[in-house]
């Protein structure tokens, strides 16, 4: 294979200029950056290296690759398939028997400038692995000495994240994702079912651009695809502030784009970029279609978000009939109560106070009476005073004031 550069070949599977652009302009987008860096992007892209691809899938339906096949031009697809060089893919190997397991056979020497390893599935331990082989090893095996020596190792999907639907209550194989895989560190998370394409192409080419890993939360999910609910993207949303809820699965509410909450949409428990980056060429999205969330994106969510199609149940195994609606009127319920309470004991304190200065007034009133018949009563003892005072000799009046 001719190693002239990833501009090159891309030019040689027939990108065009434009659409080179469009892809890098794309890709910014997908990333958040600015538009402005889609230029900076199809630049860097102009003297990157391609870069070995190695996708293994352990126990999966497989839909992450037919994701991937699908996806929009250009695509994902075209990055991992005609532009980088996907060494190793089951699913996409034209050969065949003993001849497919030579790309992993000295990866070290065979890759001397590193490669990518994409893992798809979950990992079996059960039995010794034998639930998944791959060249007639477990599966677990041939993914850990792959992710162990790569450049990046992606999970792709929930099963490869978490071990998925394999790994859901009442899974005989032990299976599990990468945490199976790798003890710790370095790999990047694109939990999904499936994971969007359009998020694994951007993860690459942050790698290739800007030589190291994207962000991520401690979950190793890339914190510009996963770091916003999908209920405060959603289109629908509007109509969630304003209580207008579809009713039944394609009723006229939900026709006219009226909220699928009461449906048991997970969006608002749901981290993830669906509503923006969409699937299918960016067609649609599951609340697009109408359908709503069923909260894929979210860990152990074959477990931990069923009923697919109900509101959640009840956080506490103690009242199984609570609901997160429950727990919403309640709270509401109990602020009015609160409300109402507050009220009540204001008036009676108002009214307390009212009546303590009527009291304070009679009480005011009284003693103003009483001083007052006092002073009537003692009146003619006063004039009394006064006059035997008038009759004294003014000799002995002015001698007491001078005194
Ligand atoms: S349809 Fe789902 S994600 Fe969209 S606003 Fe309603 S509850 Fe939120």
């Amino acid at each position: 294979m001719r190693d002239d550069g990833l501009y090159a070949a891309m030019m040689r599977r027939g990108m065009t200029r434009r659409t080179f652009l469009q892809f890098s302009a794309a890709t910014a987008a997908a990333l958040s950056l600015p538009v402005a860096y889609g230029p900076r992007i199809a630049k860097a892209l102009e003297t990157a290296p391609r870069v070995p691809v190695i996708w293994i899938r352990g126990q999966a339906c497989g839909g992450n690759t037919e994701a991937l096949l699908r996806a929009a031009n250009p695509t994902a697809a075209n990055l991992l398939l005609d532009v980088l060089a996907l060494d190793y893919h089951e699913e996409l190997l034209a050969v065949a028997g003993a001849d497919s397991s030579s790309p992993l056979a000295g990866l070290a020497s065979r890759y001397p400038n590193g490669y990518y390893a994409v893992l798809e599935g979950s990992f079996p331990t059960g039995a010794a692995g034998a639930y998944c082989l791959i060249g007639g090893r477990p599966a677990v095996d041939v993914a850990r000495e792959v992710a162990t020596g790569a450049l990046l190792t992606i999970a792709v999907g929930s099963c490869a994240v978490d071990g998925g639907a394999p790994a859901a209550p009442g899974g005989i194989t032990e299976a599990g994702g990468i945490g199976k895989v790798l003890s710790g560190g370095n790999y990047i998370a694109l939990p999904g079912c499936p994971a969007n394409p359009a998020n694994l192409a951007a993860v690459i080419v942050h790698q290739l651009v800007a030589k190291e890993a994207m962000p991520t939360d401690m979950a190793h999910r890339p914190l510009a695809f996963y770091g916003n609910l999908i209920h405060n993207q959603c289109e629908r949303r509007p109509h969630f502030e304003f209580g207008q809820f579809a009713q039944e699965w394609g009723d006229q509410g939900a026709q006219k784009g009226w909220c699928l909450y009461k449906l048991g949409c997970k969006g608002p428990e749901t981290m993830a970029n669906c509503p923006d980056a969409r699937y299918g060429e960016k067609i649609s999205w599951n609340v697009s279609s109408g359908v709503g969330c069923i909260g894929c994106h979210s860990p152990s969510f074959w477990g931990a978000m069923g009923p697919a199609y109900r509101r959640l149940p009840s956080p506490l195994p103690f009242l199984p009939n609570l609901t997160t609606d429950l727990i919403g009127g309640a709270m509401v319920g109990g602020i009015g109560a609160v409300a109402v309470v507050h009220g009540a004991g204001m008036t009676i304190r108002f009214k307390r106070y009212k009546a303590q200065e009527r009291r304070a007034a009679a009480k005011a009133a009284a003693e103003a009476a009483s001083v007052e018949a006092a002073i009537t009563a003692e009146t003619p003892a006063i004039a009394q005073a006064q006059a035997q005072a008038g009759a004294a000799p003014a000799s002995a009046a002015v001698g007491t004031e001078e005194r």
